[in-house]
């Protein structure tokens, strides 16, 4: 069976990171979404939130499952059986960063691939920052996030 990590943030999970896990669901068996922990940045979603926010938009897709992972990549990749780390890439921007990763990874674990899938032009320019930004500021968020996102959006800018 072929699995495939996507790590990140998800803070929260938009419509890019929904376009390139419903790619993915077409090329791997499995397809592991793995929200990173972060001791030092609190974020917007809690893990538990934002892991239940992923398995909500995206049960609809085969083979996905979404957890949290903390530590190292390529121990949590060995830990799964993993064969792939998946990663979107918006525009040239990303690129720097996301090869430097890349590189690193590879370094500690020479047998760690990573692949990078690009999303739909409509979702390219987005990010969870800038859905937080819009959101914020009452702006509709309807085309950016499923409506499950967009509730618990609301919910917490109301507190
Ligand atoms: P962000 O907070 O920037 O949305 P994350 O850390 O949650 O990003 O991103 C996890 C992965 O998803 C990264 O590989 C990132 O490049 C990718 N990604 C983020 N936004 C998009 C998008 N709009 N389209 C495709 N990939 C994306």
């Amino acid at each position: 069976m072929k699995t495939a990590i996507y790590p990140g943030s998800f803070d929260p999970v938009h419509n890019g990171h929904l376009d390139v896990i419903a790619r993915a669901s077409k090329l791997w068996d499995r397809v592991i979404v793995a929200v990173a922990l972060n001791h030092e940045k609190e974020g917007f979603f809690t893990m538990e939130e934002r892991v239940d926010l992923i398995e909500k938009a995206s049960c609809h897709l085969e083979g996905v499952q979404v957890t949290a992972f903390e530590g190292l990549l390529v121990d949590y990749v060995k830990e799964v059986e993993a064969n792939a780390v998946l990663r979107g890439l918006r525009a040239v921007s990303d690129f720097e960063y996301e090869f430097q990763m890349a590189l690193m990874n590879r370094s500690l674990d020479e047998t760690l691939e990573t692949v990078f899938l690009m999303p739909s032009q409509e979702s390219i320019y987005l990010s969870s920052r800038i859905v937080k930004e819009v959101a914020a500021f009452g702006g509709d968020i309807d085309r950016f996030v499923p409506l499950v996102v967009k509730q618990a959006m609301a919910q917490k800018l109301k507190r």
